[in-house]
C-alpha cells in the first residue's frame, strides 16, 4: 500500500516536536568551531603565555582546542606567538601552505602582529608581510584570557564562514595578493 509521503519546505530556524530546520553550512560550521586543533609556532617570550593559555587554570580543552598539531596537515588553527625574523619567514609560509583549508592565523602579541619594540633590519615588521592573518591579538604578552579571547574570535569566524566563501573570489584574491594558490 502507498504511504502518502508529504515534503515540506522548512525556513531555516523553524522547528517542531523533535526537530529543527538548519543549513547544511551551519551544521559544518558548529562542528568545526568545537574542534579547531592548533598549531603553535612559538619562537619567543609570547610562546610561555600560550603554554598558560594550554595549562589546567585556562583550560582550552573547553573548547575542543586542546590537541596541538605539530604537523601543519592535521591543523586548523596557526598560533604566531613571538618574534618572527626575516629568516624566518620563509619557513612561516611554507607551514602555512602545508596547513590543508579551511584555515585560520591568529597573529599572538606585538610581535607577531607588527614586529612590536624589534624595529630593526632583520624582524619581520608583522607576519602579515607574508601571509594573511584573520586575527590580532595586541600585548607584549598578551595575557593567556587575550589568547582566548583571540581564539574565541576563530570560532566565531568558523561558525560563520561557510565553506563557500572560503571557495569564494574574495578570499582566493586575498590568498593570490600573497602570491599563495
Ligand atoms: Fe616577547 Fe613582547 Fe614580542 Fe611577545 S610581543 S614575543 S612578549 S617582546
Amino acid at each position: 500500500m502507498a504511504t502518502d509521503i508529504k515534503i515540506v519546505e522548512a525556513p531555516e530556524g523553524f522547528e517542531g516536536s523533535g526537530f529543527f530546520a538548519t543549513s547544511f553550512d551551519k551544521v559544518v560550521g558548529l562542528a568545526r568551531s568545537h574542534s579547531l586543533w592548533p598549531l603553535p609556532f612559538a619562537t619567543s617570550c609570547c610562546g610561555i603565555e600560550f603554554m598558560s593559555t594550554m595549562a589546567s587554570r585556562y583550560d582550552l580543552a573547553r573548547f575542543g582546542s586542546e590537541r596541538p598539531s605539530f604537523s601543519p596537515r592535521q591543523a586548523d588553527m596557526l598560533l604566531v606567538a613571538g618574534t618572527i625574523a626575516k629568516k624566518m619567514a620563509p619557513v612561516l609560509k611554507q607551514v602555512y601552505l602545508q596547513m590543508a583549508e579551511p584555515r585560520w592565523v591568529i597573529a599572538i602579541g606585538a610581535c607577531a602582529s607588527s614586529g612590536g619594540v624589534f624595529d630593526t633590519y632583520s624582524v619581520l615588521q608583522g607576519i602579515d608581510r607574508v601571509i594573511p592573518v584573520d586575527v590580532y591579538v595586541p600585548g607584549c604578552p598578551p595575557r593567556p584570557e587575550q589568547i582566548l579571547e583571540g581564539i574565541m574570535q576563530v570560532r566565531e569566524l568558523t561558525h560563520n564562514e561557510s565553506l563557500r566563501r572560503r571557495n569564494g573570489a574574495e578570499y582566493q584574491a586575498l590568498l593570490a595578493s600573497y602570491n599563495i594558490q
